[in-house]
């Protein structure tokens, strides 16, 4: 069955060589039981391990089944032994963390076989050797001789022709020897067992044919044997060991899951990295989402306008870029000298850009038409404001002192606010005073859509009684999201006495003269709805100078601040409800003020357009004029120019007579800076627009449907500027004839900013971060290559059973795949936790619902990216475990 001829075998170790066989000639029966006798060193285990295959001879040749093995490749001999070869070793070589019945399993793993069978076959052999009902003991349970019984059930499960002992009884005492031959010699009677002994007794007893071996020869042969001529039929080896993948991976997890803790402390090293990286993602695409939602519900507030004038953010954001203008004016530098940077030359080729800052644009009526024209489904709706200020021509009730008791009175917005002004300026902290000329408008246009503002809007006063105002003289009122005013909106619309106005401002500079009793903190709806707004148009409000009078040129008109029950033309505004912003809008189309319609501000251009006061406007080509006071050299005293007028007030007591007021603002950064330095400039500017003069908007705002419709928006104004021929109602625009038109998104223009922040930062986070992951991949190598070290006697095991060495491999390799994949679960789940925290500290503090946010892809790719690099790192380990050699790693104690 087995012939060797002329076997040698020589070990080269640092450059002498050493021969183990010198030329070994011998057959063996298929069916005997030989001992190989012989002093330790004679080369026993080296023929033995030549006979199963698992070490390869120098020359010769070895016949199995008369069939030569000169030409056989590692998986022939892999084959060889996993199906006709049994080996037990004096050391009995079971793998620790595996049960007995898993130990006997293995062989069977290897050759493929699937669970249940391989089951019943292991349960089977062990049962054969004694070892019934311990399957599942480990093998540090068990005395040697159990051990050993384990050893031969492992190598007879694959029922092999030949069984190799080398020295099975070694380490074991005399009377479990004798067992455990008795099993052997059981054995034998059904295959060949070649046993290697120095114990002559034991071969003497047992075996029926002693080889004697000495210095790598035979000396002596009890019964030799020459197999001649064929004997039996040639096997081919056909059945192929093999070690699945999956296999492979339930051994190692079954490996790992024995090294539970270890295995726990390197997945959660290993997920260091992960957490690190999956953390920035998580908070970029958080803070991301959470700008995208803000982006979304800020779009309601922010709508795309289109603006007679308007700054250019975009280029002032670019433009800001300090390291564009250095490498402008650097022209040369050169060591010694002081160089010129140009900054003359800059500046005059950046002086046409500056002038770009400034967005003119010129709306005309078919632009006007061009844009309703867009296309309904793109958006909500497009509102045009006429640039009208209101507050001259609107009066209300107020109660003011006269004599020392409130009176009531009716004056016009506007005088409202500049006689609280003034009398603000005779108290301690008169440095607020213009602050109220710089609050927003509180009377103001709506926008035109009714279905869109109730849709962000909640009707708070009488459901019943109250409606969104959508008629020429409805007005309404907008509160905040907690239904408040703020005491300075409240003061200007007249709401509070001067008693009750000045006691909130003595109130807040903790004067003596501040009164509980007349503190007011909260407004019925009815006290609110209940109040006449009541317009009248520019010819009863500003008086034209007579022609004949001495001042008609400084002063050509004057202005009515009181309005009296005499006055015609007088129109009552009806306040129809009182609005509140739905829960989930935080930027709604409308702040806190008073509102009215679109259709209102029809009304007030077509009655003031041909107003005397826009005509005389209109003749002087006016755009905006001022008044102020005039200092007289001459006379050493002030003259007021412009339009003026004359009030009284009581303040504390005192009475201040005649007060010249005058019609028109104050720019807002002019009154920022008086309050900033104390110093007051009475100039005021009343412009074309502010008096109703202008049939064309100067601003128009598009709020498209959602965000997704921004787009279509933004495109189709696009087309404006486009060298293309529009067609608007029928009339055809020629490009030439168009001139180029800037809408403003400082919405997106703000957004684009901020996320390319928040990108600049996840890189550098991001870079940072996966520096631990290198090391965690660094780490993940060297503990493989630990295991392979530790399990080397595994691999060893492996290898004489017939497993392949890419068996082996994937052995490791299944072991790091799992690692990596644990490290990467692990590193998501504790980034989700953390996520979580974050979120709901986050949403403690600042009412933002998440600002971590882990995307499931991005997690699953964090967890496929942790299994690439530690099978990466593993990849080096498992190939030097495959090369292993098995006889090496045998020998290996
Ligand atoms: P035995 O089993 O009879 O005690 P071995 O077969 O183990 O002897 O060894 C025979 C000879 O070969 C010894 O001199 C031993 O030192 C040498 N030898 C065995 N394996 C190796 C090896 N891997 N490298 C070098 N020398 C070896
Ligand atoms: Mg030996």
């Amino acid at each position: 069955m087995l012939k060797l001829v002329n076997i040698t075998k020589d070990y080269t170790v640092a450059d002498t060589k050493v021969h183990a066989l010198k030329g070994i000639s011998i057959s063996f029966r298929s069916n005997e039981f030989v001992s190989i006798l012989g002093p330790s060193g004679c080369g026993k285990t080296t023929l033995l391990n030549i006979i199963g295959g698992l070490d390869h001879y120098t020359s010769g040749d070895l016949y199995i089944d008369t069939i030569s093995t000169k030409e056989f490749n590692d998986r022939d001999w892999d084959t060889y032994r996993n199906h006709r070869i049994g080996f037990i070793f004096q050391s009995y070589n079971l793998i620790p963390h595996q049960s007995i019945l898993e130990n006997v399993e293995l062989a069977l793993t290897i050759s493929g076989m699937g669970k249940e069978e391989r089951i019943l076959k292991a349960k089977e052999a062990l049962d054969k050797v004694g070892l019934k009902d311990q399957y599942n003991k480990k093998p540090n349970q068990l005395s040697g001789g159990q051990c050993q019984r384990v050893a031969i059930a492992r190598a007879l499960v694959n029922e092999p022709e030949i069984l190799l002992a080398d020295e099975p009884t070694g380490a074991l005492d005399t009377k479990t020897s004798l067992q455990i031959m008795e099993l052997i010699q059981e054995i034998s009677k059904e295959r060949l067992v070649i046993m290697v002994t120095h114990n002559p007794e034991i071969a003497q007893k047992y075996s029926t044919r002693i080889v004697s071996l000495l210095d790598g020869n035979i000396i002596s042969d009890t019964n030799p044997y020459d197999e001649k001529a064929k004997t039996t039929t040639p096997k081919v080896i056909d059945k192929k060991s093999k070690l699945s993948f999956w296999t492979a991976f339930k051994l190692s997890a079954r490996n790992l899951r024995s090294k539970f803790k270890r295995t726990l402390m390197v997945c959660i090293a290993g997920s260091i990295g992960i957490i690190g990286v999956a953390s920035v993602l998580s908070v970029s695409t958080g803070v991301r989402s959470y700008i995208d939602g803000m982006q979304e519900d800020m779009l309601s507030g922010n709508p795309i306008r289109i603006n007679e004038e308007a700054m250019n953010l975009e280029l002032m954001m670019s433009s800001m870029d300090q390291s564009v203008q250095k490498d402008a004016i650097k022209k040369a530098t050169e060591d010694g000298y002081i160089n010129v940077d140009y900054m003359i030359d800059y500046l005059v080729s950046k002086s046409g850009e500056n002038n770009s800052f400034r967005i003119k644009n010129d709306i005309t009526e078919d632009y006007l038409a061009f844009v309703n024209n867009m296309p309904s489904e793109y958006y909500s709706t497009i509102t045009s404001y006429y640039g009208i200020n209101i507050t001259n021509n609107i009066y209300t009730n107020i109660k003011l002192f006269e004599d020392n008791t409130l009176k009531n009175k009716s004056m016009s917005l506007s005088a409202i606010k500049k006689a609280y002004t003034a009398m603000l300026n005779e108290t301690d902290i008169k440095e607020y005073s213009s602050l109220i000329s710089t609050l927003a408008d509180t009377f103001s246009q709506s926008v035109s859509n009714v279905d869109f503002i109730s849709s962000q809007y909640d009707i708070i006063s009488n459901k019943e009684t109250s409606k969104i105002a959508t008629e020429e003289n409805e007005i309404m009122i907008v509160v905040d999201e907690d239904s408040g005013l703020t005491d300075l909106l409240l003061a200007q619309l007249g709401y509070y006495t001067q008693e009750e106005f000045f006691n909130v401002i003595y109130k807040a500079i903790k004067s003596p003269r501040y009164n509980p009793a007349l503190d007011k903190g909260k407004f019925s709806y009815d006290e609110l709805l209940n109040k006449t707004f009541t317009y009248y148009p520019n010819d009863v409000v500003f008086n034209k100078a007579k022609e004949n009078s001495p001042f008609v040129k400084i002063n050509p008109f004057s202005y009515n601040p009181e309005s009296f029950s005499f006055w015609e033309n007088r129109y009552d505004l009806k306040i129809t409800a009182i609005l509140r912003p739905k829960k989930n809008i935080s930027y709604g189309c409308l702040t806190s003020g008073i509102y009215y319609t679109p259709q209102f501000t029809q009304k007030v251009i077509q009655d003031n357009v041909e107003s005397e006061i826009v005509s005389y406007f209109k003749e002087n080509n006016i755009e905006s004029y001022t008044s102020g006071t005039m200092a007289n050299s001459s006379q050493e005293q002030s003259i007021n120019f412009g339009i003026t007028y004359l009030y009284s007030f009581e303040f504390e007591e005192k009475k201040f007579e005649n007060v010249v007021g005058f019609v028109g603002g104050t720019s807002s950064l002019s009154a920022l800076f008086g309050a900033m330095t104390g110093e007051k400039k009475d100039y005021y500017t009343l412009t074309l627009r502010e008096i109703g003069g202008c049939t064309l908007p100067n601003t128009i705002s598009i709020y498209p449907k959602d965000f997704s419709y921004k787009e279509n928006v933004t495109s189709y104004l696009n087309t404006w500027n486009s060298s293309k021929d529009i067609e608007v109602n029928g009339k055809i625009l020629k490009a030439e004839d168009r001139n180029d038109i800037t809408y403003s998104d400082n919405l997106a223009v703000m957004i684009n900013m901020i996320n390319s922040m928040i990108d600049i930062v996840t890189i550098a986070l991001v870079t940072f971060t996966a520096l631990s992951l290198v090391v965690s991949t660094v780490m993940i190598a060297i503990i493989t290559y630990v295991s392979v070290i530790e399990r080397i006697k595994e691999i060893g095991v492996i290898r004489s059973l017939g497993g392949r060495k890419k068996d082996v491999s994937h052995l490791f390799n299944a072991e790091t795949f799992i690692i990596g994949g644990l490290s990467g679960l692990i590193g998501i789940g504790i980034t989700y936790l953390l996520s979580g925290i974050a979120n709901l500290i986050v949403s403690k503090a600042a009412n933002i619902s998440a600002i971590a946010i882990l995307p499931i892809p991005t997690a699953i790719i964090m967890v496929v990216i942790s299994i690439l690099l530690t099978s990466i790192s593993g990849v080096i380990p498992a190939r030097i475990a495959s090369k292993k050699d098995p006889v090496d790693a045998l020998r290996t104690e």
